[in-house]
């Protein structure tokens, strides 16, 4: 019999064999196929095609796809996640497939068109015979929607009949259909580029002139000329006929970067990312994989679009920590996409002005090259900063002088909380080791965790007292004492709560660059990627949260989130200026700061870390668990530890360690109780040896099904 193996979405280490259908061909490596498992039929994938001579094997339901859906090239890659990550092989490869493609569908996107009335449609609007009701109302509809036409999902709305009616009219030539090529933005390339700085001629010769692997990491301060450099390296991709693949933090992912991308480049832009729909999403992705896109913008997940003629790979603002995937099948982007170009032997550029201390490490180590670019192009300097208690009179002057200020409040456990001022009473969330957030408009408390909301009492829950206030600096509270204080400024907030409605933020941000705000308030949504020309001044509040935490990487956050902050003031010709409101002036970390000194800071935090015993001089793997009884969870991990320790003696070079198990830093998060297991090595062959053999002992545990658990390989957010 011919049998396949089968990587099925479920938590199995292994694939599945199956028996395939004795009248048909044995699908390749990489074909979608319904398969049968337990009571039900699920989607896998082709994983290998062997021979077996189990007589009892269930048969392969349906084949999906006469060629690989995952490609071999996205193929190695998922089967290197699996054994990195040591994530079942068939969760990784629903990841890789696009969400549309997780259906019985075919591979090819369904092909969709666009309407428009002709002339002769438009003149004959009054003549169709008044019983032809629905045909004139879609004719009339054509011509209502001019030149720009109606979309096929648009033309389905206005009739069941839609599909008939449309042919009808296209018959009679009162319509004309056009397929319509969505996701693809035409590059146009007419720009002239700017003449490049010696240090960025310097990189574009360096890294451009590289044809297999090589892990480049541009290390250029805000506005060095980063951008203008991955545009100098994809165009040359581009002209050579390759693909080029372009990943950025969702946050970033802006009109602007794509504007300038479509002025610059020629060629066509496919971009992918979190916003379109699942039939959008894979258009992109297919254009993508017949090789008729030459730039994929996109974010986390689009490390995993295959593209034939990839010949280079950009990482902007690699530092990132959307760039980790947090739930799930827990991968980290840029180190997936190093792999990737590893086995694919082509360049990869990681670029950030506060680069990571992981991938500073690579480079410590000589894996990774490092390319500085030290200074602001042009006239643009970088911006003075001042550690300071909130200067009002700084605000108030560049108000006078019309120039935009810009206030980040770092909110990191800082969001407003309620408390009392008779008995202290504080808004604790029922579900979870959490404070509740007072939003004061909607007149609520909710979790940020769990999402749970109440209405904010009116009174005290705990002691009836009518003194309740809120505590801390939200954005919210911010916002309003700038109002009460400059009572004639145009003031807009920009954080979570604003941008979750569709469309608003970018709005909001249009209207900054617009000059119609005099102030922006905001949260890490403004820290990133946006330029706004006009901003002169730039004030933080409350910095200190990120000086005292239990987080190790809290220090480089801080520091990262400032830096970049700061990179907004001052762009253009004007000078900027920075105020950071800090109890500390004397911390080293922020005068590090005041002298843009990025480097320094992390120079002195890498030293920090060789001392502990942290990364990049150590490799960790947290094994997270959750339960709904509260000790089950902690006793798992203290199974799992007792199970460990042999495994460790047979690993026996005493380069990997297991820290005692610990409830979370926030035990119980919507309503179950978490705790963890640190593990820690100095080598990673060791490590991987270790948790792959750890793993499957962990299963056999009694408590294994009782309780959710999970591993995460290279931490990054270890609360
Ligand atoms: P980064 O990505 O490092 O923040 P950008 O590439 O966005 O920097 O450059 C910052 C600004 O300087 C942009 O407005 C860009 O158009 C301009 N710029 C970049 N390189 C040059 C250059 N060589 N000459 C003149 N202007 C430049
Ligand atoms: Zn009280
Ligand atoms: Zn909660």
């Amino acid at each position: 019999v011919s049998t396949v193996q089968v990587a099925v979405p479920a938590p199995l280490r292994y694939a599945l064999v199956y028996r395939s259908d004795p009248d048909s061909q044995t699908p390749v490596v990489g074909a979608r196929v319904l398969v049968p498992l337990r009571n039900r039929t699920v989607l896998g994938v082709v994983a290998a095609a062997t021979a077996s001579a189990q007589p009892k094997l269930k048969t392969i339901a349906q084949v999906l796809d006469t060629e690989p859906a995952i490609t071999p090239e996205i193929f190695r890659v998922a089967s290197w996640c699996s054994d990195y990550y040591h994530h079942a092989l068939g969760e990784v490869l629903q990841t890789a497939l696009p969400g549309y493609l997780r259906r019985a569908v075919p591979l090819p996107p369904p092909r969709e068109f666009r309407y428009r009335a002709t002339d002769r449609g438009a003149r004959s609007v009054d003549s169709l015979p008044t019983g032809a009701t629905v045909q004139r109302r879609v004719l009339e509809a054509l011509v209502n929607a001019g030149s720009d036409g109606l979309s096929g999902e648009a033309a389905r709305q206005l009739t069941t009949r839609s599909a008939d009616v449309l042919r009808r009219l296209e018959a009679r030539e009162f319509l004309q259909r056009d397929e319509v090529p969505i996701n693809c933005v035409p590059l146009e390339g007419r720009e002239h580029p700017p003449e490049l700085t010696a240090a960025q001629a310097e990189a574009v010769e360096g890294i451009g002139g590289t044809a297999s692997y090589a892990t480049f990491l541009v290390n250029g301060v805000t506005g060095s000329g980063k951008t203008e450099v991955y545009l100098r390296l994809l165009a040359d991709v581009v002209e050579h006929g390759r693909q080029g693949l372009l990943l950025v933090p969702e946050i970033s992912l802006t009109p602007q970067l794509i504007e300038r991308l479509r002025r610059r480049l020629s060629g066509r832009l496919a971009v992918l990312h979190s916003g379109l729909t699942d039939r959008e999403r894979h258009r992109a992705w297919w254009l993508a994989r017949q090789g008729d896109a030459d730039i994929v913008l996109g974010t986390r997940s689009a490390v995993f679009t295959p593209l034939p003629r990839l010949g280079m790979i950009i990482i902007d603002e690699e530092h990132d920590l959307s760039f980790k995937q947090q739930e799930g099948f827990r991968y980290h982007a840029r180190d997936v996409a190093v792999k990737r170009a590893q086995l694919k032997n082509i360049p990869i550029v990681l670029g950030s002005a506060t680069p990571s201390l992981e991938s500073l490490g690579n480079v410590e180590r000589g894996r990774y090259q490092e390319v500085r670019l030290p200074d602001r192009t042009g006239e643009a300097s970088l911006p003075t900063v001042h550690l300071v208690d909130l200067g009002r009179d700084a605000i108030r002057t560049r108000l006078g002088r019309r120039e935009q200020v810009l206030v980040f409040v770092n909110r990191r456990g800082f969001a407003p909380v309620l408390y009392c001022v008779d008995c202290s009473w504080h808004s604790g969330c029922h579900r979870c080791d959490a404070r509740m957030t007072l939003h004061r408009r909607s007149r609520q408390l909710r979790c940020h965790y769990c999402g749970s909301s109440i209405a904010m009492p009116s009174r005290c829950p705990q002691c009836g007292g009518e003194d309740l206030r809120p505590l801390g600096e939200g954005t919210q509270r911010v916002e309003e004492a700038l109002a009460h204080q400059f009572p004639d400024a145009r003031i807009v907030r920009v954080d979570s709560d604003v941008a979750s409605g569709k469309g608003r933020l970018e709005e909001t941000f249009q209207r900054v660059r617009r000059g119609e705000v005099d102030i922006v308030v905001g949260t890490q949504m403004v820290s990133k990627g946006h330029d706004f020309p006009d901003v002169t001044l730039v004030c933080v509040v409350n910095a200190d949260g990120g000086l005292f935490s239990l987080d190790f990487r809290a220090p480089e956050r801080l520091s990262q989130q400032l830096i970049q902050v700061a990179g907004r003031a001052g762009r253009a010709e004007r000078h900027g200026e920075v105020m950071i409101q800090t109890l500390f002036p004397a911390a080293p970390q922020l005068i590090r700061l005041q002298r843009h000194d990025y480097n320094g800071f992390a120079a002195e935090e890498m030293r920090e870390r060789r001392e502990a015993h942290y990364p990049p001089y150590a490799y960790l793997v947290l094994l997270r668990a959750e339960s709904v009884r509260a000790d089950d969870a902690l006793r798992f991990l203290t199974d799992a530890a007792v199970a460990g320790k042999p495994h460790l003696e047979a690993c026996a070079d005493g380069a990997v360690s297991l820290m005692d198990p610990v409830p979370s830093p926030m035990e119980r998060r919507a309503g179950r109780y978490r705790a963890q297991l640190l593990v820690k090595a100095t080598r990673r062959e060791s490590l991987h040896r270790f948790v792959r053999d750890w793993l499957a002992s962990c299963e056999r545990l009694p408590l294994a099904r009782r309780v959710r658990w999970a591993i995460d390989v290279d931490p990054t957010d270890m609360v």
